[in-house]
């Protein structure tokens, strides 16, 4: 886990780590370029807290595992206890929002989906969730209007804008807290767009909201 703490516009939160609620399958284009199917309804599943990892240090994966991708997400820091919420509820609970990396290991979890088997080797494995420090919610207008990039040495390779979730941020939560009640200091991950693809050895990693969080980070593979 490292030194991650949670931290709402470069202070540390009194949140506790929790868990990582995350989606599959958010936005139309990504699913079309992994061949899946638009679901009916969202797709969750969790990652535990020792996934956290501060996203400005460096990233360490595995060759061992097999191919690892990056997918750039919207994180949305929660402050209050949500089970069965209303939206009104949910957008309340909001304390910040950040950016992440789901880090999915692509080969290892195409096995096991192929295999009908859960992924969460692939994808909750230790530091599986680079995470920025958060922006507090309040500095934004419009929660379904957030831009959001990432760029792999220099190149722009995701570009997004919440406006096109196929659910939204606060219809995410609502849906999610009937499985799952939510807790201060547990993270929501909103899903990737599409432009995911492959880490290599000394990517240089830049992740943006632009005009409120730039986060630079380095990848080593070993
Ligand atoms: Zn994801």
């Amino acid at each position: 886990m490292g030194s991650y703490n949670h931290k709402i516009d470069s202070s540390d939160a009194a949140l506790p780590l929790g868990k990582i609620v995350c989606i599959g399958r958010n936005f139309a284009e990504h699913v079309r370029e992994l061949k899946n199917k638009i679901p009916d309804e969202p797709i969750l599943f969790l990652k535990p807290s020792t996934s956290l990892f501060p996203l400005s240090e460096q990233i360490t994966i595995y060759k061992s595992f097999g191919k690892c991708h990056f997918e750039t997400e919207l994180s949305v820091l929660i402050d209050k206890k949500l089970t069965g919420c209303s939206k009104r509820e949910a957008l309340n609970a909001i304390a910040g929002i950040g950016l992440s990396l789901d880090l999915t290991y692509r080969d290892l979890q195409a096995e096991l989906k192929s295999q009908g088997l859960p992924w969460e080797k692939a994808k909750a494995f230790d530091n599986a969730c680079p995470t920025s420090t958060f922006i507090s919610a309040d500095k934004f207008y419009d929660l379904d209007n957030i831009c959001f990039k990432m760029y792999k040495n220099g190149q722009m390779q995701q570009s997004a804008n919440t406006s096109n979730m196929i659910w939204k941020i606060a219809e995410l939560m609502c849906y999610a807290s009937r499985f799952f009640t939510l807790l201060p200091g547990d993270i929501f991950l909103t899903g990737t767009p599409s432009g995911v693809g492959s880490l290599q050895n000394n990517d240089k990693l830049l992740v943006e909201i632009p005009g409120f969080l730039d986060v630079s980070t380095t990848v080593a593979v070993k």
